[in-house]
């Protein structure tokens, strides 16, 4: 057990940042659809068992915010066309922003001591959402990729000593909770190719394997973190 209040956060911003390295080194076509569909796995089930309560949580009204997030992604993915799924996936992006300020604000309540269990399971928690962010901002340059990735990165560590206001934070997280879900779907519905008959089952069965392995990982590292 090690007892440091500034190690966590940075561990995992640092394995954000290696996750996101991870998906720009694995080989484009098959090999990154796999690793991006890992991580889209993973981030669904986060949204449903990690950043809705937290949304939620004592918060009625944050069920309403959530509902109406999911319906302007809903809208902004499928019916917006080009401009539309960018502004989904910016807000997308957002989410997993706030995501990471929640992050920091439970990290600075648990408290300083860190176990071998916790600490690998916050570098396991943190490797595929930096996989998720590099996938979900695939239309930036790379240089503004990483900038953004470092950006949300430090999101954690600030989350620890910055106090934000629950009115403002909850109702922003379940909006862009529902963004999230719906930006993550449409991605999955790519992935699978549904609306395209060329797609192999075997690359289905792929997709289907990498999904369900992230979303396995995911609920590890919560009962953990
Ligand atoms: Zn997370």
């Amino acid at each position: 057990m090690i007892n440091s209040p500034l190690l966590l956060p940075v561990v995992m911003a640092l394995a954000e940042l290696v996750g996101a390295a991870f998906y720009v080194a694995s080989p484009q076509g098959p090999t990154r659809n796999i690793v991006a569909c890992f991580g889209l796995g993973f981030a669904l089930c986060i949204v449903l068992i990690d950043v809705t309560p937290d949304a939620t949580e004592d918060y009625l009204a944050g069920w309403a915010f959530l509902a109406l997030g999911s319906a302007v992604g809903a809208v902004l993915m499928f019916k917006g066309g080009r401009l539309g799924a960018e502004a989904g996936n910016t807000g997308a992006i957002v989410g997993m922003g706030l995501h990471n300020i929640c992050e920091g604000i439970v990290l600075a309540a648990a408290g300083p001591a860190v176990s071998p269990l916790i600490f690998t399971a916050a570098v396991a928690h943190k490797l595929p959402e930096g996989m998720v962010v590099f996938s979900l901002a695939d239309r930036l340059p790379m240089a503004g990729r990483w900038l953004l990735a470092v950006g949300l990165s430090l999101l954690i560590p600030i989350g620890t000593v910055v106090d934000f206001p629950e009115e403002i934070k909850k109702p922003l997280l379940a909006f862009a909770a529902g963004v999230l879900a719906l930006a993550l779907t449409k991605a999955l519905s790519v992935m699978f190719g549904l609306g395209n008959p060329a797609a192999a089952a075997a690359d289905r069965r792929a997709v289907a394997g990498a999904v369900t392995g992230g979303a396995v990982v995911a609920g590890l590292t919560c009962l953990v973190i």
